[in-house]
């Protein structure tokens, strides 16, 4: 099965696609946890109107939500995580389970093409449109113009014919702290049908498909990159176990002898990063089934923290940081309402004489927005080694 976001890559080099190619290991990275996390509060809050608490939402939310005009004119009713699926032989199209935590492929039938749509949205303005969104919070320049983006084509040709629309507007949102930029095209019924043909294409030349490597195998998060795919692999074991490698293996600035030597030895480090990525992740579920021994008395096993967020968004919440705090209420406000902005404000009080020791005051502060459920615990869980 190939998956929307894979469609552009898998135009460059569909080599990890093919059946009969090993499955390539997850590697988490932390840029795509943190877009996961405010994918997951936009998804809430187009759900069900709880915002989120991230700087990242409330730049989506200023810049993105408030002033998209078509969120009012057409229909405001925008729905968060559309699945779908379609078979690229006969075009015929399903629709999945709508919850990014709920998230379950095993009802797509074997060679369907499958995606995600962050929100979607059908309308009549004459015709019927669906207009597809996607929030992109990692770097625009990895991202293919929405003209010829792959995913983006896929989800309007798959879901126009789910829900009968003959035009589409697909449009790819940049949301940054720095603000959030927005690239939309409109599709009409004859570019749909050739979607739909490219796709058939596509599909059929995957199984003959050989490793092609170049920028995109990084640029476009190829899964088998050093870690299943033998183009790149080579020179990730080349830093171990350094036999037929082109280069000699270079510790130090003195010992690189070209810019070629330098490109290979820079792709044969990346490769190896992403090895020892699949390595790291396998450990750490092996981890959460049970602690690993790593020497006497210590273990490499999972630990659970929990995080606890303040929602000043709440009702009454902001009447106990002002009744608390007086006008320093703002204080703990400005840092976005964290347990240390509520120190910082309570530390302020402090020095003006308002109170005489700063964690009572927080505690009693905390204490009051608990009982208001402004206070949201979150539990993480990470892996490190200790005694055990
Ligand atoms: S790492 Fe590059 S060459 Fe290898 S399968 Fe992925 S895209 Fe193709």
């Amino acid at each position: 099965m190939i998956s929307a976001s894979k469609i552009d890559l898998a135009k460059l080099c569909a080599w990890w696609a093919r059946p009969d190619s090993p499955r390539a290991p997850y590697v988490p990275s932390r840029a795509a946890d943190e877009g996961s996390a405010f994918h997951f509060e936009v998804e809430s809050f187009l759900r069900d109107g709880t915002p989120g608490t991230s700087d990242l939402f409330a730049v989506w939310r200023a810049q993105w939500w408030v002033p998209t005009p078509a969120s009012v004119t057409y229909e405001p009713t925008w729905k968060p995580e559309i699945q779908v699926a379609m078979d690229p032989q006969t075009g015929k199209t399903m629709l999945g389970h709508s919850s990014r935590a709920q998230r379950d492929y095993r009802w797509i039938p074997r060679g369907w093409v499958s995606g995600t749509a962050d929100a979607a949205r059908i309308y009549d303005r004459g015709e019927r449109w669906v207009h597809v969104v996607d929030w992109k919070t990692g770097r625009a320049d990895y991202v293919t113009p929405i003209a010829t983006n792959g995913q983006m084509r896929f989800l309007a040709a798959a879901l126009a014919s789910a829900y009968g629309a003959t035009r589409a507007t697909i449009e790819l949102a940049f949301v940054h702290l720095e603000g959030v930029q927005t690239e939309r095209a409109e599709l009409d019924l004859l570019e749909l049908a050739d979607i739909r043909a490219e796709l058939r294409e596509l599909v059929a030349r995957i199984p003959d498909a050989a490793p092609t490597p170049g920028p995109w195998c990084r640029a476009k998060f190829c899964a088998a990159y050093g870690t299943t795919c033998p183009a790149t692999t080579a020179a990730a074991r080349a830093l171990v176990e350094g036999p037929a490698a082109p280069f000699a293996l270079a510790l130090t600035v003195e010992d690189i002898e070209s810019d070629a030597h330098a490109t290979w030895l820079y792709h044969a480090a990346r490769a190896a990063q992403q090895r020892m990525g699949a390595i790291w992740e396998a450990l750490r579920q092996r981890a959460s089934i049970h602690p690993i021994p790593v020497s006497e008395g210590r273990v490499y096993a999972i630990r659970e923290s929990q995080r606890e967020t303040i929602d000043a968004t709440v009702p009454g919440a902001v009447d106990v940081l002002r009744r608390h705090l007086g006008d320093r209420w703002e204080t703990a406000v400005r840092y976005q309402t964290s347990k240390s902005a509520i120190s910082a404000a309570a530390s302020e009080a402090k020095a003006s004489g308002a109170c005489a020791k700063v964690g009572a005051l927080s505690a009693a502060i905390l204490e009051e927005l608990r009982s208001l459920n402004a206070v949201k615990v979150t539990t993480s869980a990470t892996a490190d080694e200790r005694p055990g």
